[in-house]
């Protein structure tokens, strides 16, 4: 009885209270939930956190002509652009994670990846496709590390930081969030979130949708301080001649890639599970596990083209592990 009722006041909540809001930046939902202890605490937090999503988006966006993205695209295959510290290590960073896996992550896969509009229902034909795979190709993006410029190798290169520009700033969002003395919360832009500490006593459980069912989880998993990533091939996309066309490109052949249909990575920081969680799509789910296997920290849930859920051997199920003996 004791027991009981000390477990019952480490789960009570001191005082304060759950602020949540929602917003539509970077093209996508903003959606965030924080204990604080006042309301203006709670809605001064919220504030710092869609500013910082206003200010990221606007430093990745390629959209924005004004942009020093759009200053790198327009311009680095002609002579090095000096850009800001923050979006030069944002790049060179995105070289880590080309590195990590293989080439399935590169920010120039842009070079053809500009060349899809899925909201027009746009595609490039296959001569269209090969006339810019060239320009893929992440091993030719020479970065100056004293000068901090950006310069291209190949004609006709782009670059995009959408595959981790979320997740970086949901990262950022959270240290702010911590600056401030909050203790609970979670963030999330689009399928990008990450938490900080737990639901007082109780953890935080995500669910990850089946792709073809937006109300059908395929899993929900307990969390606390940690950031999880979703890639879906059903979040940006157009079906055509029985092809799903969608946003994640396989940058070695320029199409969609389509070895998964969903990959959540579960890991310390947003930044790292966005980066990762497109591997799958391009390396198919052995190789990814592979790759996850070898990052401390960093556990994996993939649906298959047939719905078979693979897991990284952190997160398996007990009923697949097999009988006991
Ligand atoms: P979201 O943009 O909703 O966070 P994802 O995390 O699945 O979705 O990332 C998809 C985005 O990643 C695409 O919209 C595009 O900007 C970018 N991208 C697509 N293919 C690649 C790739 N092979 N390497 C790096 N980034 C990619
Ligand atoms: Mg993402």
């Amino acid at each position: 009885m004791l027991l009981t009722l000390a477990a019952l006041a480490l789960t009570t909540a001191p005082d304060g209270a759950w602020h949540q809001r929602e917003a539509t930046i970077m093209g996508t939902r903003i959606a965030v939930e924080l204990w604080a202890k006042s309301p203006a605490e709670g809605e001064a937090a919220i504030d710092a956190v869609m500013k910082e999503m206003h200010r990221v988006d606007i430093l990745m966006s390629h959209y924005k002509p004004e942009s020093q993205l759009s200053r790198i695209n327009a311009r680095a295959g002609a002579e090095p652009v000096k850009v800001d510290r923050e979006l030069f290590d944002l790049i060179a960073l995105s070289l880590d994670y080309s590195r990590l896996t293989d080439g399935a992550f590169d920010i120039t896969y842009a070079s053809v990846g500009y060349l899809y509009d899925y909201r027009k229902r746009v595609r490039p034909d296959e001569t269209q496709i090969e006339a810019h795979l060239a320009a893929v190709d992440w091993r030719s993006l020479e970065l100056d590390t004293a000068q901090s410029t950006v310069r291209f190798a190949r004609p006709g290169m782009r670059i995009d930081l959408g595959g981790f520009a979320k997740g970086y700033a949901v990262d950022r969002s959270i240290e702010l969030l911590q600056a401030r003395g909050i203790e609970h919360a979670s963030v999330s832009a689009g399928g990008d979130t990450r938490i900080l500490g737990d639901r007082f006593g109780r953890p935080w459980v995500i669910g990850i949708r089946h792709p073809d069912d937006p109300e059908r989880m395929v899993l929900r998993i307990p969390l606390e301080d940690v950031a999880l990533s979703t890639s879906g091939d059903y979040e940006r996309y157009f079906d055509a001649n029985g092809v799903r066309y969608h946003h994640i490109i396989d940058p070695r052949t320029g199409h969609s890639a389509s070895k998964v249909r969903s990959a959540t990575i579960i890991g310390p920081t947003a930044t790292q599970t966005d980066g990762l969680s497109k591997t799958a799509f391009v390396l198919g789910p052995e190789k990814a596990l592979e790759i996850i296997a070898r990052i401390p920290g960093v556990d994996a849930v993939f649906v298959g083209p047939d719905g078979k859920v693979y897991y990284s051997a952190g997160l398996e199920p007990p009923a697949a592990t097999g009988p006991k003996d």
